[in-house]
């Protein structure tokens, strides 16, 4: 598939350039019509570690009711990763009110993100999943602020919130 072919080299271009890569992440061999993901897992163990509001997010692409997520109102310093594997996706520095009842932000951490087409409702929407777990996150749209032009919004249940200076991260 020709969108699928794009992520991978989007991703191996990301890749190159970063000094932070996840270890073992994905890189421009891999096929492009598999999606390979170093945190792999069964369902059932999915299941077993996530909330099932996370599950139904995360592995299901599901999206939680607008206003739901606590993190809407989260403002502090620190990083918002994969609640699915850890992986850092979001800083604090680059969230802001969409106003939508989703957490949202105008960029991500190179690298971290996939993407792909989504025909779930009549128009396409691109969505984007974790470049580890393969984790559904949400959807991007071109009405975010400048200077990215773009708005990840974000399920708030597949994020978790780490505060800057707990040490949970890098
Ligand atoms: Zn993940």
């Amino acid at each position: 598939m020709g969108s699928a072919a794009v992520g991978a080299t989007v991703i191996g271009r990301a890749l190159a350039g970063s000094s932070e890569a996840p270890a073992g992440a994905k890189t421009g061999d891999a096929p492009s019509d598999v999606e390979v993901y170093t945190v792999e897992k069964t369902e059932a163990e999915w299941r077993e570690q996530l909330s099932p509001e996370a599950f139904d997010v995360l592995r299901k692409a599901g999206t939680e009711a607008p206003g739901s997520s606590e993190l809407n109102s989260v403002k502090a310093d620190g990083d918002y990763i994969c609640a699915g594997c850890d992986l850092p996706l979001f800083k604090s520095e680059w969230k802001y009110e969409s106003g939508t009842g989703w957490p949202s932000f105008y960029e991500f951490v190179e690298g971290h993100l996939d993407f792909k087409t989504d025909y779930k409702l009549i128009w396409p929407r691109k969505e984007y999943h974790c470049a580890r777990c393969g984790g559904h996150q949400g959807h991007v749209f071109d009405d975010g602020p400048k200077p990215s032009g773009k708005r990840y919004c974000n399920n708030g249940v597949a994020l978790k919130f780490v505060p800057a200076g707990s040490g949970a991260t890098g």
